[in-house]
């Protein structure tokens, strides 16, 4: 019997190549993992009625641990973006996206080795927004108004940006408790508490009350979000975890991922008390779907995330190990590394060819 049984949800657009890649090579190193496939998405709409079926939810809840490929919103259908649906239904309230330097990516920087724990569930990503117009809305702005709490022009949207004491509380833990777990120096809470007083200004408070208790075991620091970009950019290396509310965690980490090559190299985990589901941080990029050009190595290293999620060490190592080596070699790579690294697509090999190669050095 197999050792884990994980749920996988294969996506679309480029989901189905690189999740095939993604098992591909994890199967190769021999651990024990039973896949429970299931579909999301636009594609299972008309069977379901939904793009996410409860037996989707219950599949990830049973098995605790996911994979996922990207899964497309279209946009105008009206339907809720899947991704963020899963992390509300299972209240998956951490983004891991680490970004580390993998020589042979054709990145601008060497030695970034960054870990982004980003809150996933409140924030202007709460949902709670108000449409122009409407007299809901213009009765907002009355109430705003009759509260001295400043003027709204009466033509606004409104989006809410909430930010909780039991929110911030519990992503600050994380960001420390995995500091300390994995042998991390320092954690920077980033903000703009001088400006958005009530909700970043409250986010900073709590930060600074939970770092107290990690005192003399992990340091601690703050940073106004604007700073933060320039220096990640000016000096990347000097950062270690950085923990962030909802939308500057969504920015932020994909400026990360620049520093360290692009997209197509980042991972990420979704991750709360009960569940967690990985997922790259890449989208569904469907103008390369079914042409097996798309590179899996996001999708590989969510999966090394997710070995050492389940203490399946070795296999995660050998994975890590084996990117490094495909990549470093720089000879059976996808397009998109190859033209960062030579200006042209010339000599480039498709997805499943550079899963082979990884493969190959096991
Ligand atoms: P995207 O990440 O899909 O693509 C942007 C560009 O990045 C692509 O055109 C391509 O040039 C490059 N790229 C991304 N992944 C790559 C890979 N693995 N290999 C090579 N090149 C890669 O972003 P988008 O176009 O904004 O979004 C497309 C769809 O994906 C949208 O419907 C969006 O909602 C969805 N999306 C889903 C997730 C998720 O499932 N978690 C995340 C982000 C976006």
């Amino acid at each position: 019997m197999a050792k884990h049984t994980v749920t996988l949800i294969p996506g679309d657009g480029i989901g189905p190549e690189i999740t095939t890649a993604m098992r591909r090579v994890v199967n190769a190193t021999g651990v024990q993992i039973e896949w429970e496939v299931v579909d999301a998405g636009a594609d299972v709409m008309e069977k379901y009625g939904t793009p996410l079926p409860e037996h989707v939810i219950e599949s990830v809840r049973k098995n605790k641990v996911a994979i996922k490929g990207p899964v497309t919103t279209p946009v105008g259908t009206g339907f809720r973006s899947v991704n963020v649906a899963l992390r509300k239904a299972l209240d998956l309230y951490t983004n891991l996206r680490p970004a580390f330097s993998i020589p042979g990516t054709g990145a601008r920087y060497e030695g970034v080795d960054i870990v982004i724990v980003r809150e996933n569930t409140e924030d202007l990503y709460a949902g709670v927004e108000f449409e122009e117009g409407k007299p809901e809305t213009l009765e907002l702005i009355d109430f705003v108004e009759a509260h001295g709490a400043g003027t709204i022009r009466r033509d606004s949207g409104i989006s809410l940006k909430p930010i909780s004491i039991t929110g911030s509380e519990r992503i600050v833990r994380w960001a420390f408790e995995y500091a300390l777990a994995n042998n991390r120096k320092k954690v920077c809470a980033v903000h703009k508490a001088n400006i958005l007083k009530y909700s970043d200004g409250l986010y900073l408070d709590v930060a600074r009350k939970v770092a107290r208790e990690y005192e003399g075991r992990v340091e601690f620091e703050d940073r106004i979000v604007d700073m933060t970009c320039m220096g990640l950019v000016l000096y990347p290396e000097q950062f270690d975890v950085l923990v962030l509310p909802n939308l500057y965690g969504d920015i932020v980490s994909d400026l990360a991922a620049g520093l360290i090559g692009g997209l197509g190299i980042a991972p990420g985990a979704n991750i709360g008390t009960d569940a967690a589901v990985f997922e790259p941080v890449h989208g569904s990029a469907p103008k390369y779907a079914g042409k097996d050009v798309a590179n899996p190595t996001a999708e590989i290293l969510t999966a090394v995330l997710m070995l050492q999620h389940l203490g399946e060490r070795e296999a995660a190592d050998k994975i890590l190990a084996g990117v490094r080596r495909v990549l470093a070699e720089g000879k059976t790579v996808t397009y998109d590394i190859k033209r960062t690294n030579t200006g042209s697509t010339d000599g480039s090999v498709g997805t499943q060819a550079y899963a082979d190669a990884i493969i190959a050095t096991f």
